[in-house]
C-alpha cells in the first residue's frame, strides 16, 4: 500500500502528541497516512505494553489513519545502528511516504532525539540502491521521500514552520485521551511522571493556542525541517 505520510513515533502517542491535528486534517484532505511505532512504550510508568497497543489502536482509528505497525525495539535502549536502520527502510520502503514524520530534534525523553535520528538516517539510507532489503520474502525497491518533518514534544524547541490545525484539536485531544493510562487521572492509582500532571494534558491544547495566536488562528502544530523549507509561490502562505 502506498501512503502519501508516514509518521513515526518512538513511542505510541508520540505521533498523537505531536501532530496528530496535523493527521486529522490531511486524512480529511484525502490523503493516505500511516504511523509506525518503534516501541512498544513497555517501560512507560503507567499501564502495560498490551494496554497500550489497546489505547494506540483505538487513537488510530480516531485519527482515520490507514496502517498503523510497531517494529517492536526495545523500549529506552534501542540505538540506531544498520540493524535498527534495516528495519525502518523496511517500513519506509513499504509504504512509499512523499514525507516522512518522525520525532524531534532534541527533547526530555532519550528515544526522541533517538528515534529521530535513526528516522531521519533511514529515510536517506532507503533511497540507496545497494542498501537490499526485502519484506515477505520479496525484494523491495528503493524509496527516498521528498521531506522528513520533526514535529515537537516536550521541549519548546522554536519551529521552521507551523500548520494551521484549527477544526481538528478536537480529534487530537480524543486521539491522546485515547491513552487513558497515560495522563492525567485524578482517581489512578498508579505513581504520578512528568506527563500525568493536570498541566501537561492542559499544554496538549494551550500550545496549540500559543502557536496558533502568533499565526493569527486559533490552533497550530509546529516542525522543524533539516533543510529549508520551499514553498511553490508566496500565496501558499498564510
Ligand atoms: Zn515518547
Amino acid at each position: 500500500m502506498k501512503l502519501d505520510i508516514l509518521a513515526f513515533g518512538a513511542h505510541p502517542d508520540d505521533v498523537e502528541l505531536g501532530c496528530g491535528a496535523t493527521i486529522a486534517k490531511e486524512v480529511a484532505l484525502g490523503k493516505k497516512i500511516g504511523i509506525v511505532d518503534l516501541t512498544r512504550g513497555e517501560l512507560g510508568t503507567r499501564g502495560s505494553a498490551e494496554l497500550r497497543d489497546k489505547e494506540a489502536e483505538k487513537a488510530a482509528e480516531i485519527l482515520g489513519v490507514s496502517v498503523r505497525e510497531n517494529l517492536r525495539f526495545a523500549d529506552g535502549f534501542f540505538i540506531n545502528d544498520r540493524e535498527h536502520q534495516l528495519e525502518v527502510i523496511q517500513m519506509i520502503r513499504k509504504y512509499q511516504p512523499e514525507i516522512v514524520l518522525c520525532n524531534a530534534i532534541d527533547d526530555r525523553h532519550i528515544d526522541h532525539p533517538k528515534g529521530s535520528n535513526l528516522v531521519s538516517n533511514a529515510c536517506f539510507l532507503s533511497g540507496l540502491l545497494k542498501i537490499e532489503t526485502e519484506i515477505d520474502g520479496v525484494n523491495q525497491e528503493k524509496w527516498r521521500p521528498k521531506q522528513v518533518y520533526h514535529y515537537i514534544q516536550w521541549k519548546n524547541i522554536e519551529p521552521d514552520f507551523v500548520v494551521d490545525v484549527t477544526g481538528y484539536m478536537d480529534k487530537k485531544i480524543d486521539a491522546v485521551m485515547a491513552y487513558g493510562s497515560q495522563f492525567y487521572d485524578p482517581n489512578s492509582k498508579e505513581p504520578e511522571t512528568p506527563i500525568t500532571s493536570k498541566n501537561f494534558t492542559d499544554s496538549v491544547e494551550y500550545r496549540a493556542n500559543d502557536l496558533g495566536r502568533l499565526i493569527g488562528v486559533e490552533f497550530a502544530e509546529g516542525f522543524t525541517s533539516e533543510r529549508y523549507v520551499a514553498v511553490e509561490n508566496l500565496s501558499k502562505l498564510i
